[in-house]
């Protein structure tokens, strides 16, 4: 059965998240991904998580806590964008996850923006293992929604195709834009432009 985007998205990760790995759940929210991230890498493996609100830091961390999880996570209630104040130049990211848009049932005013959004994953793609992934769930029903898509979809498009591979996914005979899951994986090999 073909399934939705937020389904697919765990899908993408857990073909290649392994114990021991670091990844990056860029929008925390509810902390629904980041406590499927928590399980995949385990004690020895790393989530490094970024929210704006105190709310969603709040929420998550006492969910992992309940689900004795917290060992292996850092939250910052910080912009995605500031990723590279967090992690070393060195340092190697296997996955990461965004849910754009806003946190449900909270302030819908709060929501992601096309050009923060845009400066994570370009900062996040330079932090990618070969074959690393990052995905974006694509959320773009609400007010400030269709600006982000559209600044996002643009970007996406100009990504190397020596370097990247780039997935879009989407139903698209659904009614009330169901959202678009974006999947950028880095290839194990450099091709030759
Ligand atoms: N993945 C989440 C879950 O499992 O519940 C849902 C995320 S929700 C759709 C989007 C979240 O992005 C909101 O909680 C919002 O506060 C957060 N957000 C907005 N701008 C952000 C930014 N610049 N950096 C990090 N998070 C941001």
């Amino acid at each position: 059965m073909l399934i939705p985007s937020v389904k697919y998205s765990h899908t993408l990760l857990k073909e290649i998240i392994k114990p021991g790995d670091t990844v990056v759940d860029a929008t925390v929210g509810n902390g629904f991904d980041t406590l499927f991230l928590a399980e995949l890498v385990g004690t020895d493996g790393t989530v490094i998580g970024f929210d704006i609100q105190a709310q969603a830091i709040e929420t998550t961390l006492m969910k992992l806590k309940d689900t004795q999880l917290d060992k292996q996570v850092s939250l910052y209630q910080q912009g995605h964008e500031t990723v590279s104040s967090v992690i070393s130049k060195e340092d190697k990211i296997k996955a990461a996850i965004f849910n754009l848009g806003y946190l449900p049932k909270a302030d819908k005013n709060i929501i992601t923006q096309g050009p923060t959004t845009i400066q994570a994953i370009e900062t996040l793609m330079e932090h990618l293992t070969p074959l690393g992934r990052i995905i974006i769930v694509v959320y773009y029903g609400h007010q400030g929604g269709p600006e982000e898509k559209n600044q996002v979809m643009e970007f996406v498009k100009t990504i190397p195709q020596s370097h990247f591979n780039v997935l879009s996914y989407q139903f698209i005979n659904q009614k009330n834009q169901p959202p678009i899951l974006l999947a950028i994986e880095k290839k194990a090999k450099v091709n030759a432009p």
